[in-house]
This record gives C-alpha cells, structure tokens and sequence, in this order.
C-alpha cells in the first residue's frame, strides 16, 4: 500500500490549496478527486456564473442601446453559442493532473473513502497518511417537496442546453438572485420564490430592500414569505403550488430552480465509519480546521464555514499547515469580502450594525446614497448605495454592506480599512479616481473630524443602538 504524509479529499479550491501547499512543504502528498479537478466555484460554480452573468448584461446592453443613441443591434439570443462560451471558459480554466504532478502531487482520480482513520480507498486502490485534510465540498439542497424530482439546480442551469423561456428560483439567497438577473437580462420571465419577508437572508435588510427594487425595475418578479406545496409536470412546464401570505396560489414556467443552500455530504467520504462528527452545514472543527478525528482537518465547504472559494482556498492552506506542523494557525474569518455578481453587485463585509455591540464596538452607521453623481449620469449606472458601521470610540470602519455597479471591487477597499484599522477621516482624505464609483465612497467615509455620533451629517444618520 502507498503511503504519504497527506492525502487531500477533494481537488477544489479548498483541496488544491491544501495539496499544493502541503507539496510546497516538502510533504508526500495524494490528492483524489472524483473528478472533474477544479470544483464547484471551476465547473459548476462562481466562473461559469461569472461568464453566465456577463454575457446576460452583454445581451441587454445591446438590446437596451438606444439609450446610448446607438441603433439597437440585432439582440437576437444564440444561447447555443452562450452555452459553447460557459464549456469554453471551464475548459481554459480547468487545472490539469500533469501540473498538479509536476509540482509533486500524487493525483487519484475517483471516489475515496475511509475504510479505516488511516486509510483512503480510491475506486479500490488504498491510500495509508498520517495526517488527512478533507476538502470534499458541498451539494445543493433540493426541498422535501412532492414532485421534488422536477426540480434542477444551478449545476444543470449553467448548462442548460435549451433557453428556458420562463424560470423560476426557490430561494432568495445569492445564488438565485445572480442566476435569476442573468436569465432575466437574456429575456426569460423570471419569478424568485422567497420564504421570509425579504430577500437576501443574513444581509443588511436596506441593502436587500435596494436590491429587490433594483431587480424589479429590470423584469423580475418576487413573491416573498411563499411556502412552496407542490410541483407537478404541466405538459412542458412546471406547475408550482405555494402559499404566500396565507393565500393558496399556483404558477407554472419552463423551469424551476431549487436555490435554497448547499452542505457536505458525509456519505460521500465515509464520514461515519471512522467517527467524523457533523455540524450544521459541514463537518464539526476546531478554530485550526481539525475535525473530531484529531489527525482528520478538513477545509472549504466540507469544513461548514462560509461557502465562498475565498474562504475555501485560505482554509485549505491552514488545514495543510495545521495538519504537517501541528496546530499553529487559527483560521480568522471576521473580515472576509464577499459579493453578488447581481446588477447592480452587493458586497459586504466585517461586522453588520447589529452585531457590534456585542464585539465591544459603539456603532454609527453611515447611510449614502449614491445616484446622481456625475460618473453615474455620465454613464448611466445610476445605483448605489452605502451603508458603514464605525466604531465611534476608534474612528474606524468595522462593517460595511453596499448596492453598486461596483461593489465586486469596491467592498476591498473596506475591507483593507477594517483589516488596517485606518481612521475612516484617513480615508475620506485620499483623493479618488474621477469619473469613478469609488469617489462616491471615499466621500462615504467622511467628514471629517469622524468620531462624532453623526458621522454624515446631511447624508448619514445614526441609528439607535440596536
Ligand atoms: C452557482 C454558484 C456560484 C458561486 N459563486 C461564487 C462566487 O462568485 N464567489 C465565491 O467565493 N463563491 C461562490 N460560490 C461558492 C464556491 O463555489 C464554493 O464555496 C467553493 O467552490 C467551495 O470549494 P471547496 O474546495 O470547499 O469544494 P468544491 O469546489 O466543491 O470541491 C470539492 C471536490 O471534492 C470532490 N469530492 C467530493 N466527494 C468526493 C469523494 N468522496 N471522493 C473524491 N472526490 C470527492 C468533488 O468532485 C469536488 O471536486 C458559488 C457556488 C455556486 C453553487
């Protein structure tokens, strides 16, 4: 039997961090995955959604140019064409075994599980390790609902080989909303099925009511606190029964995607067998990443944490760390930036206002809004929409949530000044790119002196502490 001193489950961005760094090291390392390398956020995840997305703003550009006194071109959809485009991007950026080889990893394709806690069969094949970092992922959640069977996920929409002239999203968390705009900008009717009473559980709710509104202007229709029933065939389509608001209602469109979160399967690896214990979302682990089997860490998805590729790839690294070294480093996840790739994009970052307090933090919360700048008018990206949370004893931002053309870059620069604990008047001093949307939040920022109870007069208000 070969032995090494890591094998890494799972070849996405958790698991490749975890193998590359743990080759880097100077370790014997396997990694198996089932294939295809890459993951989700490669295959089946954020990229194929970032090109999704891009090429559904491409489409309503063109379709809405006269706005720009430029004859409308013919917009006609080649959605064959779109989907070649989806298979070409994963392709380029799909790694490959060879590289992974050459930097001195030990690549298994196939299904491993532990058939002992020191050993991974791979199709058969055992693989002995003194330590494991499991990165095996998550799978999408489909509702416990009669006629579940109906139901596709945003594996099969990515790909879809037949444009869906009506779509329909259970769920209003990230992934519906992105996939629900790029449909929405390609021409389809969609309607997005949300179970509380406003989109985007877990975000800032006046950035989720901005969103929502923004959405709506662009065709897309919500139904919020909906109970979804029942789902039956209705000759090509689906029929969807829901409650909403206590009312009985039915619809039906070409489509239905379940949208409503995703989680490690421990079936998957076997989890059971060596005494692996689960938690919410993934497997139970300690701030070093190792799970309830101490030689066992585990990374990504698989590790129950944010499901962001961010995250994954610094936690594949740690468990790597951890695992060869012993526990060394705490994973650190107050400041993680994350966005929807939604028109306009929300980012968020660091500490929502209504946790501050319990961090210690004396929060003022600055609230602008950005239309009508002149980049907007000029480019016709009127949206926009700040909310900071300051620390008024330090003078330094410690949450941010915002609506922009821009957030996708934007919500870094907040996240540099929490993570640097620069003064927020530090900041509004800098002088900003022009015409840009960053000027817009450098202003946010001020003005100065900032350590005030109002930290934007005119624009800003304070909230009562929560
Ligand atoms: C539609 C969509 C869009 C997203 N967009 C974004 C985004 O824009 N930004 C962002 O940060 N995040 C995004 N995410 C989330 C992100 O893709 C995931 O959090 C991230 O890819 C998780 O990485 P991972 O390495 O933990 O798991 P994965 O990438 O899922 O890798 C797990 C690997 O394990 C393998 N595997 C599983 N079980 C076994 C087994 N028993 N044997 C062998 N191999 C096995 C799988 O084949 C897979 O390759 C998106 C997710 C979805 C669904």
């Amino acid at each position: 039997m070969e032995r090494f001193d890591l094998v890494v489950i799972g070849a996405g961005a958790a698991g490749l961090t975890a193998a590359k760094t743990a080759a880097d090291m100077g370790a014997r390392v396997a990694l198996a995955d089932r294939g295809p390398l890459g993951g989700l956020c490669i295959n089946r995840g954020c990229l194929p959604k970032k090109a999704l997305v891009t090429a559904g703003r491409v489409h309503r550009l063109v379709r809405e140019s006269a706005g720009f006194l430029t004859a409308p071109g013919a917009a006609q959809l080649d959605w064959d064409a779109v989907i070649r485009r989806q298979n070409e991007v994963v392709d380029l950026l799909r790694p490959s075994a060879a590289d992974l080889e050459k930097r001195g990893i030990r690549v298994m394709i196939g299904v491993a599980r532990f058939t002992d806690p020191h050993i991974v069969e791979v199709d058969g094949t055992p693989l002995a390790a003194e330590r494991f970092v499991i990165a095996a992922g998550s799978e999408a959640r489909i509702p416990e609902v009669p006629g579940r069977e109906l139901l596709i996920t945003s594996d099969h929409l990515l790909f879809l080989p037949v444009f869906p002239p009506s779509l329909t999203f259970l769920g209003a968390g990230p992934v519906a909303l992105e996939l629900a705009g790029a449909f929405a900008d390609f021409g389809s009717r969609v309607t997005v099925l949300a179970r509380d009473a406003e989109i985007l559980p877990g975000v800032d709710p006046d950035v989720a009511r901005y969103l929502r509104k923004s959405m709506e202007t662009r065709g897309i229709t919500f139904r919020l606190h909906t109970t979804v029933t029942r789902l039956t065939a209705s000759g090509d389509e689906v029929r969807v029964e829901f409650d909403s608001a206590g009312m009985a209602n039915t619809m039906t469109s070409t489509r239905v995607c379940a949208a409503v979160g995703r989680r490690f399967h421990p079936r998957s690896i076997g989890a059971a067998r060596i005494g692996l214990e689960i938690g919410r979302l993934g497997l139970r682990t300690t701030p070093y990443l190792a799970t309830s089997v101490p030689h066992i860490y585990a990374a990504g998805d698989a590790a129950g944490n944010r499901q962001l590729t961010t995250v994954a790839a610094y936690e594949g690294r740690i468990a790597a760390v951890n695992a060869l070294r012993g526990d060394t480093e705490r994973a650190d996840e107050t400041v993680i930036p994350q966005v929807l790739h939604t028109t306009p994009e929300v980012g968020v970052v660091g500490m929502p206002y209504g946790n501050a307090p319990a961090h210690g933090v004396h929060p003022a919360v600055a609230r602008h809004d950005a239309r009508g700048s002149s980049n907007s008018v000029a480019t016709g990206e009127d949206s926009g929409y700040f909310k900071l949370v300051f620390d008024q004893d330090t003078e330094r931002l410690v949450g941010a949530q915002m609506v922009s053309p821009a957030a996708a870059e934007l919500i870094q620069l907040c996240a540099l000044a929490i993570r640097s604990r620069v003064p927020a008047s530090l900041v509004a001093r800098q002088l900003s790119v022009h015409p840009s949307h960053v000027e817009r939040l450098i202003r946010a920022f001020g003005p100065e002196p900032h350590s005030s109870a109002r930290p934007l007069e005119g624009v800003g208000i304070v909230e009562p502490r929560p």
